[in-house]
């Protein structure tokens, strides 16, 4: 029958940052089930609803299987790759003549496999002359990167998951775990330590109502929270001032910083006890091995990058990195989302290296063996300045890869608008229905995970492989086998020679990673990947001989010159947008639920993961609140900012505080109301605040 597989074959799953091995049955060479896989070392056999779903997804009716071209009427009609092809070549190349090269830019993601973010970076940039692309991980890790990069000379995750089990006291800051990170959930309730668990969230999140210890911080404050713990810490010399002396630099002016910081100014800005962050303070000093974690709660936030290391320098000055079961360690969102930030050619060049860097263009250009004339010698503009070029008529053609910009983008009805004006948009995108791709001038249909290869890398920085077990419906083609074919009629190919399947661009990846922090020259191919049950960079000996548990800075040593990692602060900054009397409530956004993913592209295709989440838009409304305004459990609310409003089904929960109001993001509507701020170091925008007002309807 259909459901006796034949054969089964392993590989990573396609939605989060979590990488868990999922084993396909196979029946003729075609995918018809799957289940966890049990011996990886990531998931241990446990899948989260995302992933025992992720086949059905493929068969949605709305999957792009031709190229579409808009028509002098208006509509999206079907060509043939020729025209297609053709068409995107001298629509880009005549707006190149027109404003030159840098006037055409793409918006790629975080979801690609890592083989085809660096093929798109290299034909992008060094190809089609391009300047300017940036990815949909800027709305998702570009804070984690950058905060790593200044504080330990490159961007890098410190942790192996094993750390998860191996901690005494483990931190979750903006994080909850068990929805947005199930597995890595119960990576921790596997901790035979007992651990202490201490969850930093303004909301009474599922992972808040599992900890030990619930801090209900106001939004905003992580700041002066984090600087008090450092306080009291100098205050009581709970310091490691070994670890401090040998391996890193300008603590003295860092612990004359937070003198400021007192617990009584903390617990004014977050309304926790004074009492309490003492304790707290006492938990990290008493704690044998302290593990402080982070994702979008932190990352997401105009302050984020100085909140990630705030939590960066009390791991410091305590010890507490290099160690098992501790470290900073910044949990990534996306399935590739290290990838993309270490292979994708955009704001840095190859291999953690720099465009303005001239040593580091001649490095590459000779790997590539292409002139080092056709490298960029500035870094590329971030996702938000390349909307704003096409504001200011900088950026005239667009190409937007898998990433669905007309609804995450933070102010979404700007985007759109703007999207409009582009003298010509093309979206590469497994289904033609999103939002964006409503939007194009030209869609090129793209296979999805499980019709094509290459690799993942997790937030433990483990590469795991991914595979082709479906045919791509219609003439959808691989991601690669696009950017092969536009390289082609760029009359540009050959400079790509080499890069002529996934497997071989991963070997171009590893000559670019030679000698580099993120070195990957021992993995060998995709096979040993696999056996050895996915692969951790760095991996300069054979991957199967090297122990891929492993974590960084175990020897005290940095990436910077000096070898030490750096303490970095900066005075805390007020909320842009606080509530007032107009709109007296504060927007929290986030994920809603283990079942959906991002926009819903792919999960909301999936009958069982829309049985597992309300279809219809809600709010959160704590219930002194809802009286004060009149709302009614399940009643309809307008919820507006000054950028737009929507209309939600109001769900009465004290799990959010009094003033505060929680959508999740997987809604089209949600960033219409959400206000465009940025981090200014890692250019991140801050979904998590905005002022809305609340009416019963
Ligand atoms: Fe694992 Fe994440 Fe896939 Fe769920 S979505 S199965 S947690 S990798």
């Amino acid at each position: 029958s259909r459901l006796k597989p034949d054969a089964t074959t392993d590989m990573v799953c396609g939605y989060c940052s979590t990488g868990c091995s999922l084993r396909i049955h196979l029946k003729d060479g075609e995918a018809i089930n799957l289940t966890p896989t049990t011996e990886y070392p990531v998931n241990l056999g446990m899948a989260c609803p995302k992933g025992w779903e992720a086949l059905s997804v493929l068969d949605a009716d709305d999957r792009a299987t031709t190229p579409l071209l808009r028509t002098a009427t208006g509509d999206l009609a079907p060509v043939s790759w020729d025209r297609a092809m053709t068409t995107m070549r001298d629509r880009f190349q005549k707006i190149g003549r027109e404003h030159g090269p840098e006037s055409v830019a793409f918006l790629s993601t975080g979801q690609l496999v890592t083989e085809e973010m660096a093929l798109l970076g290299a034909l992008t940039k060094f190809g089609m002359g391009m300047v300017h692309g940036d990815g949909n991980t800027r709305q998702c890790m570009a804070t984690a990167a950058t905060a790593y990069k200044e504080s330990f000379g490159f961007d890098a995750p410190p942790f192996t998951y094993q750390d998860f089990e191996e901690s005494d006291v483990i931190f979750l800051v903006g994080s909850n775990l068990c929805v947005a990170h199930p597995i890595m959930w119960e990576r921790v309730c596997r901790n035979p330590h007992a651990p202490a668990i201490i969850v930093v969230d303004p909301r009474r999140t599922e992972t808040a109502m599992a900890a030990t210890l619930h801090l209900p911080i106001k939004p905003k404050s992580d700041l002066s929270f984090f600087y008090a713990l450092a306080h009291i810490l100098v205050r009581e010399g709970w310091i490691d001032r070994e670890y401090i002396e040998e391996s890193t630099d300008r603590y003295e002016e860092f612990a004359e910083f937070v003198h400021a910081y007192t617990p009584e100014r903390a617990a004014e800005a977050s309304g926790v006890p004074v009492e309490t962050i003492e304790q707290v303070a006492r938990t990290i000093h008493e704690g044998k091995r302290v593990s402080f974690w982070w994702t979008m709660g932190v990352n997401q936030n105009y302050e984020g990058t100085r909140i990630a290391q705030s939590l960066i320098n009390l791991a410091l000055m305590t010890g507490n990195l290099g160690r098992p079961g501790a470290g900073a360690n910044s949990i990534t969102g996306q399935c590739n989302a290290m990838g993309s930030r270490i292979f994708s050619n955009t704001t840095g060049l190859y291999a953690g290296r720099d465009f303005k860097n001239a040593e580091h263009r001649q490095e590459v250009a000779e790997v590539l063996d292409i002139p080092v004339e056709s490298i960029p010698t500035v870094d590329s503009w971030p996702y938000h300045q390349i909307i704003e070029g096409i504001r200011t008529g900088a950026i005239k053609g667009l190409w937007v890869i898998c990433t669905n910009t007309s609804h995450s983008w933070i102010h979404q009805e700007d985007a759109r608008e703007l999207l409009s004006k582009l003298d010509f948009l093309v979206v590469q995108d497994m289904y033609h229905t999103t939002e964006t791709a409503q939007q194009a001038d030209l869609v090129l249909p793209a296979a999805g995970w499980g019709e094509k290869e290459g690799t993942f890398i997790n937030s433990e920085r483990r590469f795991g492989v991914v595979k082709k077990v479906r045919r791509p419906p219609g003439e959808a083609l691989p991601d690669f086998s696009i950017f092969r074919l536009v390289a082609d009629y760029w009359d540009c190919g050959e400079m790509f020679q080499r890069w002529s399947s996934p497997e071989a661009a991963f070997g171009v990846m590893q000559d670019l990673s030679r000698g580099r922090p993120c070195d990957l020259t021992g993995m060998g191919d995709y096979a040993s990947i696999d056996h050895a049950g996915g692969a951790q960079w760095p991996c300069v000996e054979p991957a199967a001989e090297v122990d891929q548990q492993r974590r960084l800075f175990e020897d005290g040593r940095f990436y910077h010159e000096d070898g030490r990692a750096k303490f970095i602060w900066e005075e805390t900054r007020a909320m842009p947008e606080e509530p007032d009397k107009s709109y007296p409530y504060l927007l929290l956004t986030g994920r809603g639920a283990a079942s959906q993913w991002h926009t819903q592209t792919r999960t909301g295709k999936s009958a069982v993961l829309r049985k597992l989440y309300p279809q219809s838009i809600y709010v959160e409304v704590h219930p002194d609140d809802a009286r004060r305004e009149g709302i009614q459990q399940h009643s309809q609310v307008s919820v507006a900012s000054r950028r737009g409003k929507l209309t939600a089904t109001a769900f009465l929960t004290p799990t959010v505080q009094p003033g505060q109001v929680f959508i999740p993001m997987h809604y089209e509507a949600t960033n219409r109301l959400t206000l465009a701020h940025f981090d200014p170091y890692s250019h991140q925008p801050s979904y998590k605040d905005c002022a809305v007002k609340l009416e019963a309807l």
